[in-house]
């Protein structure tokens, strides 16, 4: 099985994580926003035009996040390369299958550094189990992976990484 690109690469990306998610109060941005509004600092070819100067500007939310590679995946794959400035009602399309698939990604990161533990055979199985239910064959649409048994792989995972906690502890 062949996991995604699971590094973001913002090149390919029509900068969904720019868009899609909210600035809040309590977050570390330096203004609000609400969800699916381009940020202002956004420029026009999708790149942020205060990127040398994200902590100094008061986005240090920006320098934490990653999208895990769901948003160049989404842009590509998804939306065969098309962006929400060349067709703006792809906008909340494009931004919800971002929020969809994000934490996909970051389960198979979690997954793949559970692969690498020294694990009994049957925590070794689940986690096969759970990467191959979180990896639909071919996707074409966002509903690929919002299909009930893949839904429900993600949200076994907090109790799977429960289970292996004590090797996860051991190997550092
Ligand atoms: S500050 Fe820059 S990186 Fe952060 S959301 Fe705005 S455009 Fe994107």
């Amino acid at each position: 099985m062949q996991l995604p690109e699971l590094k973001e690469d913002c090149s390919r990306c029509a900068a969904l994580c720019c868009l899609a998610y909210p600035f809040e109060a309590e977050e570390d941005f330096a203004l609000l926003k609400e969800p699916d509004h381009p940020c202002p600092n956004l420029g026009q070819d999708f790149r942020c035009t205060i990127h040398a100067d994200l902590i100094p500007c008061g986005f240090g939310g920006c320098v934490a996040y990653s999208c895990a590679g769901a948003g160049q995946r989404v842009t590509q794959i998804l939306f065969d390369g098309e962006t929400w400035q060349e067709d703006p009602d792809l906008l909340h399309h494009m931004t919800y299958a971002l929020r969809v698939l994000r934490p996909i990604h970051e389960a198979l990161l979690v997954l793949q550094e559970i692969a690498a533990l020294d694990l009994p055979a049957e925590s070794r199985a689940k986690c096969s189990a759970l990467t191959l239910a979180l990896c639909p064959e071919d996707p074409k649409t966002i509903w690929d992976f919002e299909q009930d048994h893949l839904q429900e792989a993600l949200a076994e995972l907090p109790d799977f990484v429960e289970t292996i906690a004590d090797f996860a502890l051991g190997a550092t």
